[in-house]
């Protein structure tokens, strides 16, 4: 039988510590307070952002949703990251995606701030994770590394085949995998037999934001299959990238959707918040 790799218990305890750091916060001048930069109309961005908020919530961090809307320029949003970068009041920043037409993330990214750069997303955060260097790394790749090690499943020295090239999934989680001594195989769109790749591995991540991509012929008897993808179906359910059904059974993990690497990420993110306010109450 396949085991659900489960998420849940793994963000409460995360949860837990932040809400206590966050409480000693509150407690010796001002909660930490979260900027969270909307340029789109995205429903699962919306979904996102509104789970991201009732956490913060229920830790005790502030959250202020700046909606810049989906017609926002390169400009108007590097401006806004570039403010909200020198406000003292202020501990970490992230920004939403998708971004407007014709915006890309490289184009404003470097106007955050990397000590407030909660989600990694900067060229200057991401390049201290290709360096090994210290800094904050993309929480969503930081929550399958997590979730993997929490349900003890051994990375190193194991095949894991990434599916998705993004600078903020695909990317920084290849680079966690080998500072975790794995062998990584990255796959992404142009990749040409992409079930010959997967098949050949211990571990596939799915995170290329497509609906059923991942199916039992991509991965081989006994694999562990990590489930990243997080998309509304027609019937506006989120759902991830593998197909489940045909994975049960053959997979002998496979992380669900909600309720996998979703919680840990948000975890790891108002962790990350915390962080960031204790670094600058300390500076
Ligand atoms: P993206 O669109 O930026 O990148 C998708 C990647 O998948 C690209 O590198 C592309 O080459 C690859 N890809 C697309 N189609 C493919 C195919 N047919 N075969 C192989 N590779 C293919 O997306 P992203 O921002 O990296 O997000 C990926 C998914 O992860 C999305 O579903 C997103 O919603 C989800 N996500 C989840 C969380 C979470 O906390 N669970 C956080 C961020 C993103």
């Amino acid at each position: 039988d396949t085991v659900s790799l489960s998420g849940k218990e793994l963000a409460a305890a995360i949860n837990a510590d932040t809400k206590q750091r966050a409480a000693a916060l509150t407690a010796s001048g001002t909660a930490p307070r979260l900027a969270l930069i909307v340029a789109n109309d995205d429903p699962a961005s919306a979904w996102y952002v509104n789970s991201l908020r009732k956490a913060a919530e229920r830790l005790g961090i502030a959250c202020d949703t700046i909606e810049l809307g989906a017609d926002a320029s390169t400009e108007r949003i590097r401006d806004e990251l570039t403010a909200r970068s020198a406000d003292s009041a202020v501990d970490a920043i992230m920004l939403q995606t998708p971004l407007p037409a014709g915006v890309t993330l490289d184009d404003v990214s470097s106007a955050i701030a990397a000590g407030k750069d909660v989600d990694g997303v900067s060229p200057l955060s991401l390049g201290l994770l290709a360096s090994g260097l210290d800094g904050f790394v993309p929480a969503t790749s930081e929550a399958v590394v997590e979730l993997l090690k929490h349900h003890e499943i051994q990375l190193a020295g194991r095949h894991v085949a990434v599916v998705g090239r993004s600078n903020i999934v695909g990317k920084p989680l290849a680079q966690l995998l080998l500072a975790e001594n794995a062998t990584v195989t990255i796959c992404h769109s142009r990749t040409t037999d992409l079930p010959a790749v997967t098949s050949a591995a211990d571990i596939v991540v799915a995170a290329a934001g497509r609906i059923g991509l991942v199916t039992g012929k991509h991965i081989r008897e006994g694999a562990t299959v990590i489930d990243v993808g997080t998309n509304e179906a027609p019937d506006g359910k989120i759902v991830g990238d593998v197909a489940a059904e045909t994975v049960r059974g053959k997979a002998a993990a496979l992380s669900p959707v909600p309720g996998g690497v979703g919680p840990v990420t948000t975890a790891l993110l108002m962790r990350h918040v915390v962080t960031a306010a204790e670094n600058s109450r300390s500076a």
